[in-house]
Formats: structure tokens, sequence, C-alpha cells
């Protein structure tokens, strides 16, 4: 079945709004299975809306529209819809009592004239009760054509599409498909094709993609089949496959989880606590972690030691060092690791130290070059990299390089098979 998008608001022709609902829900209708050719983005203008939809229903099966069913002038979407698809507007009674509803909550408890327009439905059309808004999402199906409407405002869209779309769609095809992520971290993403190149061109089901994202590499591996059971059976072995090849550089299959989340988990495991000495990152590492719920169990206190003062009073970076090879060294990188666990008691510390740029760098010490050390159990690693790109991608980088080295450092001295 083919889906087609099209984002209605002159907000995003000018570009003051980002797309991210296409993003999501183009996401969401490949996992579904669904085949997509093209996408719009039109403005709020009754001819040019009309002739988007007449375009997209002459070539798709299933219109997915988000924006303009608010309650403004210049919310046209529905009526627009309505008047291509030849359905009249009613007024839903269900709607009516939700607006209602809603608005006894507000302070002024009326429900204001302009909203009395989002009742109105096309006739026979399924409503979506929006959890987070006033306008309902629409479902209206006539001459074999599907087209879906949805509010704009992501917060709105997307819990309606994942509640109440999804599984209406689903319905619609009569295969069920299932995805794993694998993903992967400490290997480029043209060396992970390399590895993975006799899946992607042997298989049809399961399907690989491989994505790159900063630092890592995410493996989709797709299954369409008649039933979850069948879906799963024919996942496992490439799945199982693809950790084969690539051993403990998989650090999840999960799709929801992030690398931060399975490096707290280890920490979790193995009943360890991390603390952190950041220098370009500035606390960025620290962050990263603090976004995991539940990280109070295994990070305590983290350190932005950007000068070398701050290094030499909290990290007791020595002088010497600092004089003799610099902030951005192996070896400081190294007494900075040393230094955050005996300030902190904690069982780890990851250290970073690099140069971010633009400025800063020499021949020797390039923009770009950061050392990451990982002290753990008296026993301190560093490593060395040499970054491409501006400052924020540098930076960037160098954390995710941080919680790869921290995760590889864990697994090395306590995993035991
Ligand atoms: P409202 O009731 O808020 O008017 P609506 O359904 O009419 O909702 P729009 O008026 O088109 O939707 O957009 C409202 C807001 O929703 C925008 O200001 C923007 O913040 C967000 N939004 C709309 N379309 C998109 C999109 N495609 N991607 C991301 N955000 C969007
Ligand atoms: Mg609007």
């Amino acid at each position: 079945m083919v889906v087609e998008l099209i984002s209605v608001g002159t907000e995003l022709l000018l570009g003051n709004i980002v797309n991210t609902n296409t993003q999501f829900l183009a996401e969401k209708c490949a996992l579904l299975g669904l085949s997509m050719y093209h996408q719009s983005v039109v403005g709020d203008n009754e001819e040019r809306l009309k002739d988007t939809i007449r375009t997209a229903i002459r070539r798709a099966d299933i219109i997915i529209l988000s924006g303009g069913l608010g309650p403004t002038e210049d919310d046209i979407t529905k009526e627009v819809c309505a008047a291509v698809m030849d359905c009249s507007l009613v007024e839903d009674p269900h709607t009516k009592k939700r607006l209602e509803e809603r608005f006894k909550n507000s302070i002024k408890k009326d429900v204001p004239e302009s909203n009395w327009k989002q009742a109105l439905v096309p006739v026979g059309a399924t409503i979506l009760d929006n959890q987070n808004g006033t306008a309902p999402g629409l479902i209206i199906e006539k001459n074999g054509k599907t087209v879906i409407l949805l509010p704009g405002p992501p917060d709105e869209l997307c819990p309606m599409f994942t509640g109440q779309v999804m599984p209406y769609l689903q319905k619609l095809q009569p295969e069920v498909i299932r995805s794993r992520m694998v993903k992967i971290c400490g290997y480029g993403e043209s060396k992970v094709e390399e590895m993975v190149l006799d899946l992607i061109d042997g298989q049809k089901n399961p399907t690989l993609a491989t994505y790159a994202k900063t630092g890592e590499v995410h493996l989709r591996v797709t299954a369409k089949a008649a039933s979850d059971e069948e879906a799963g059976k024919l996942l496992k072995p490439v799945v199982k496959e693809i950790r084969r090849r690539f051993g403990d550089a998989v650090y999840t299959e999960d799709e929801d989880e992030s690398l931060q989340d399975a490096v707290v988990k280890l920490l979790k495991k193995y009943e360890l606590t991390v603390t952190t000495a950041e220098s370009c990152t500035g606390g960025m590492l620290a962050a990263r972690l603090v976004n995991v719920p539940g990280v109070s169990d295994v990070f305590r206190e983290g350190f932005i030691t950007y000068s070398n003062k701050a290094k030499r009073k909290i990290l007791d970076v020595n002088k010497a060092t600092l004089k003799k090879y610099g902030a951005v060294s192996e070896q400081t990188a190294k007494e900075m690791a040393k230094g955050g666990v005996f300030a902190t008691d904690a069982d780890i510390c990851i250290a970073i130290t690099g140069i971010a740029g633009p400025d800063g760098g020499t021949p020797e010490k390039p923009v770009g070059l950061v050392y990451i050390a990982c002290y753990l159990q008296d026993d301190v690693r560093v490593e060395e990299y040499r970054f491409k790109g501006n400052r924020a991608k540098i930076r960037e980088q160098a954390v995710v390089k941080a919680l790869d080295l921290l995760r590889r450092s864990i697994i090395k001295n306590y995993k035991k098979d």
C-alpha cells in the first residue's frame, strides 16, 4: 500500500519551524511496511492545498495530512479536504462535549466561539480523540482512498498517531512488520556496511538498512510475516549473525536504548560508580549520563576542569606534566582520570581533554585532537582521537567515544565469558 504525506503550514515553507512531523510519520510508516514515494509541504492557501490533496489522492492509497486543524481563520485543512472529497461537515456531539469538558477546567470556562468549528467533522469520518489539545484527528474513507488528518503540534500528533492511527493502519496491512535495531559503536559506517554487505545483498526478508549516527552505526533488521511469532523467527538468525560479526561492539538491539542507557545498565549490573573529568566537552558527558533516569545509583559527581589551574586544583594534575606535555596530552588525560577517582572515591573516572577549535590548533596538536582516559582498578587506559568537523561536532564525537571507552573498559574488566 502506498502512503503520501502532506504537511500544511506557511510557517513550514518560510523555515520558521522544522518539519519534525514528516520525519516522525515517515519513519513510522516505513516501520508499518507502507511504501512512500512523495511528501509535500504546502502553505495555508485553499487553491494550492486542494491541488496538493488531489494529486496525492491520485497516486497514493493513504494520505496523511498534518497541521491546519486549529480554530483560527488560516486553519483550513479539514474544510478543504471535505470539499475535495465531496463530504459535508456535520457537528459531532461527542467532540462538542469533549470541547466543553476541556474548557470547563480553564479560567474562562466557556468554549471560545472560534473553537466550535473543531466539532465539525466530515460525514462518516472516524474521530480520533485528542488527549493533548482541542482538534480531533480524522480518518475519512471514500472511493477506496483513506485520508487521515492530524493536528500540527507534535505533542498532539505523535501520541495520536502511535495510539490510534498505527493500530488502524496495521489492520489495513495483511502482514505484520517487525524490526530490531542493532546499535554498534566503534566501527565507521563504511566498515559496518562492508561487514554486512552479503546480508544486505542476499536477503529480501528480513531486509537490512544502515544508519550513521555521530560515532555510532545502527542496523535496522526488518521482517514481514503473517504473525508476530513468524517475524520473530525470521529476525532471530540475522540478529545473531550480526552479533557474531561485531561482538561487544553491539551495545543493544533495543530501538529505545541509547548508548548512555547501555552504559548505566552496565555500571548498575557490576555495581560500579563513575565520575567524569571534562575539559573540552564542558559537562556534556555528565549531561548525557544524567539523561538516564535512575543514574543516581552510579553517578554522584563530575567535574568541569577547563583551565590548567582547575585541573591542578581539583584533579591534582601535576604542574610539571602540564608544562612538559601540555593540557591536551595523553599524560594529562591519565592524571585527570586518576585524580577524578581519588577526589570522589568512585570506581571509575572518564576524563576528556582536547582541542575543539576553531582556534588553538598547531601542526603537532591540530584542532580535533582529543585524549580520553578511563581509570579503573588502578589501571588507566587512554585513547587518542583526531576528530573532523566544527567545534560542536568534535565535542559531540568526544562524548560518544568516552561513553564507548567506559563501556568497553567495564566489559573488559568484568565480563566473565
Ligand atoms: P493549532 O490548533 O495549534 O493551530 P493546527 O493543527 O492548526 O494546530 P498548525 O496551526 O498548522 O496546526 O501548527 C501549530 C503548531 O504546530 C506550529 O506552530 C508548530 O509549532 C507545530 N507544527 C505544525 N506543523 C508541524 C510540523 N510539520 N512539524 C513540526 N511542528 C509542526
Ligand atoms: Mg493552526
